[in-house]
């Protein structure tokens, strides 16, 4: 018998996953030389949101919207229904959101911020206080936007990258306690929980804690609405990690999770496996009266909401897609598998590894860089020089500037997101990937750092240009 290498999943003791689908149409890559890299580089002003994705050969940038879509959901997008009022799209759409995440009203959105712009102009007053788990850059800009001002209600295990906590999403519940007492629970319009915390690298949000703040919520009469993007892949680290959820289906997980805010919003290009959309959903009457109103202003007709009618229900589509098992467990696998293989290798990272994304952890890839030179873009900027893989900053450049001091917000966290498209990539990308990421860990004493030579005012990382020190 020859020696084989062992697979990933004989390494660690389990049975391999496979993706549960078969490729039936390629999209060709582009390979670019070091030399094409570089000028296409300094014309993005070391920016990879500003490169064209045809200078990029696997583009981590973003889950969102990247997905590839099902059969299935193609041949949804056929029988959309181009009605201006009472797509039977919207009606579909509405069927499968009540069927999995319970919510009772549904408005459609174009994307997650649509979503988020109409709840908090609806709910915030000026002067307000929105305590979240670790803000999302869009979400905190619209309740910013509306005068509240964000406040922070996250674990302190969330702000340490090494630290292996299962659920570093959760809510300090003291910490809320603190801020009902000092504001006054009338001054907060509701709690904005978000499910695997994007900017704490895809952490998830347990059950108890989500039931325990309800009840802390309801007893100061403050709603609790749930950011339920990636509320998918925060159901499969409960049945995971969680006492007593290992034989619930992802459906129920979500399901239950959801029974414990009173409504919430999705960016449906991510769990929900198509290239736009999103929704608002609520249970109260009055708010939802009042969000129809305004998305009409904002978005369009209340039953299609800036979507065509095909993409409400290749969403439809999507989300049944989303919340079946074989599907999440490849999905996160997939995720857990790079990160397992970058483990290995000593590279630094937030650990646990999360749902959809490895954060490389930038300060300790070089402690040489002080925040100020930007340390997460000078790695998402070397990676794409060595290999054309695309990384996104996640760090002081996200972070953005304080409204009332006008310095830079310095997060503890300075990261660079390796984000994994669903769908879309193989196994052996991951171990391409991988291997760049090593090559840019080996060469980190040499990185100098960036300035930055164009400040955009609001959400700068998108649009800011920067040159190297
Ligand atoms: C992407 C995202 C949003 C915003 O949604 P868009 O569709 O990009 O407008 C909000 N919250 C979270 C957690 C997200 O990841």
């Amino acid at each position: 018998m020859p020696d084989r290498p062992l697979t990933s999943g004989q390494q660690h003791g389990r049975r391999s996953w496979a993706e549960p689908w078969k490729i039936k149409m390629v999209e060709p890559l582009s390979v670019t030389t070091r030399e094409q890299r570089q000028a296409a580089l300094d014309g993005a002003g070391y920016n990879t949101f500003l490169l064209r994705s045809e200078d990029v050969y696997i583009d981590l940038l973003t889950d969102s919207g990247t997905s590839a879509m099902s059969d299935r959901q193609w041949a949804g997008m056929m029988v959309g229904d181009e009605a201006y009022a009472g797509s039977r799209n919207f009606y579909a759409l509405e069927e499968a959101v009540k069927a999995h995440y319970g919510y009772r009203h549904l408005i459609p959105t174009h994307q997650g911020r649509g979503a988020e712009h109409l709840l908090s102009r609806t709910t915030i007053k000026p002067g307000q206080f929105v305590p979240g788990n670790m803000y999302f850059t869009t979400t905190r800009l619209h309740q910013e936007l509306a005068g509240a001002t964000f406040v922070d209600v996250i674990i302190d295990e969330a702000h340490d990258p090494a630290n292996l906590h299962p659920f570093k999403g959760n809510v300090d519940l003291d910490r809320l306690r603190a801020l009902f007492a000092r504001v006054g629970p009338e001054n907060v319009p509701y709690v904005s929980l978000a499910g695997t915390v994007n900017m704490a690298g895809g952490q998830p949000v347990s059950m108890a804690n989500a039931r325990e703040l309800y009840a802390l919520a309801q007893e100061h009469g403050v709603k609790v609405y749930l950011d339920a993007t990636r509320m998918v892949e925060n159901a499969l680290f409960i049945k995971e990690r969680e006492e007593g959820y290992a034989e619930h289906s992802i459906a129920q997980i979500l399901l239950e999770f959801c029974g414990y805010t009173d409504g919430g919003w999705i960016s449906a290009k991510k769990d929900s496996l198509v290239n736009i959309g999103g929704w608002l959903a609520v249970n109260d009457d009055e708010l939802f009266e009042e969000l129809r109103n305004q998305v009409v202003i904002f978005e369009g007709l209340h039953t299609y909401g800036g979507l065509a009618g095909r993409d409400m229900q290749a969403m439809a589509i999507g989300i049944v897609e989303s919340v079946q098992e074989e599907h999440v467990r490849s999905r996160v696998g997939q995720v857990r598998y790079l990160g397992e293989l970058l483990e290995s290798w000593g590279i630094p990272m937030v650990l646990p590894v999360g749902g959809h994304a490895i954060f490389l952890d930038a300060r300790a890839f070089y402690p040489h860089l002080p925040q100020d030179v930007f340390p997460s873009q000078t790695l998402a900027a070397e990676l794409y020089l060595d290999s054309g893989i695309r990384s996104m900053e996640r760090g002081i450049a996200s972070a953005g500037r304080d409204p009332e001091t006008g310095d830079h917000n310095r997060p503890k966290l300075e990261l660079t997101r390796l984000t994994i498209p669903r769908r879309v990539y193989t196994q052996a990308h991951m171990d391409v990937t991988a291997e760049a990421v090593k090559a840019v860990y080996d060469a980190r004493a040499q990185a100098r750092g960036l300035e930055m030579v164009y400040e955009p005012k609001y959400l700068r990382f998108f649009q800011a240009r920067f040159a190297p020190l």
